[in-house]
């Protein structure tokens, strides 16, 4: 499942084909994917030119000088092709710009979603109205997670995963950061002292920088035809590592709590 580094990534790269360009063909080759396609998607996109591209969340933005922003999620199985040789089943929609190239929306288990949404209208987007900061950025910090998670008993596994606290954390980074910062994932998240929230905001920051330094090195791939943004593997800490070696020497463990993996060292996260 593409994760906030994946988005990042993508957005990157399509960055570098669509970025200024205008958009000069739109084909829509389904009415849908999660959600119904804009019904008048093709006739705000034709003929617009590509303004910024940027990220909320796990959402890619796309802003056209026609006052829209193009609202992307890839869902579970999303991904953007650069120039395919051809176009197969799962190409649901299709740009095309003025220098000739061509970009496609590919989704086999059609889970992802995509929305115009009018830029000055883009914080009050139903996904976006009461998420949380974003991990990059100023507003969150352990200063923001202090106030966030005030008197909060639930586990600081499962706050870090809401959205209104720190908008775009999937499983993976969660364990990774919570391990790095050495605190338990079921530790009540208002008990945490806040020298140990400043350690965990940082270790989010630097899990989220690492994966998209990972992402950014595969960037030259997107050049070739058929390039496929959105996918990267990396050497996780605890993620998806049970019974292997902590580099402490303990052993990673694994708990499931309502169908979702925690991993962590109960050596290095004692509390
Ligand atoms: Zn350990």
């Amino acid at each position: 499942m593409p994760e906030l580094p994946e988005v990042e990534t993508t957005i990157r790269g399509l960055a570098t084909v669509l970025q200024g360009r205008r958009l000069v063909s739109v084909e829509a080759r389904r009415a849908d994917l999660r959600r119904a396609f804009p019904p008048d998607l093709r006739q705000r996109l034709t003929g617009a030119r590509v303004t910024g591209l940027g990220r909320r969340a796990k959402y890619g933005l796309v802003a056209t000088d026609r006052g829209d922003t193009m609202v992307f999620h890839l869902g579970m199985s999303g991904r953007w092709r650069i120039d395919p040789d051809g176009l197969g089943p799962h190409d649901h929609l299709v740009l095309g710009t003025d220098e000739g190239r061509t970009l496609a929306l590919n989704d086999p288990r059609r889970f992802g979603s995509l929305d115009l949404v009018r830029t000055d209208e883009l914080d009050s987007f139903d996904p976006f109205a009461r998420m949380g900061p974003e991990p990059l950025s100023d507003g969150f910090s352990g200063a923001s997670l202090e106030s966030a998670l005030a008197g909060r008993s639930a586990p600081i596994k499962a706050m870090l995963l809401d959205q209104r606290i720190v908008a775009g954390l999937g499983n993976i980074y969660v364990c990774e950061a919570l391990h790095m910062a050495g605190i338990a994932p079921g530790r009540a998240a208002g008990r945490i002292a806040r020298m140990r929230l400043d350690r965990l905001a940082a270790a989010v920051r630097e899990v989220l920088a690492a994966a998209i330094e990972a992402g950014g090195s595969s960037l030259r791939d997107y050049a070739r035809p058929s390039g496929e943004l959105g996918y990267f593997s990396k050497q996780w800490r605890v993620y998806g590592r049970e019974g292997e070696s902590c580099r402490c020497g303990a052993l990673v463990r694994r708990r499931s709590d309502s169908g979702r993996s925690t991993f962590f060292c109960a050596r290095c996260q004692r509390s």
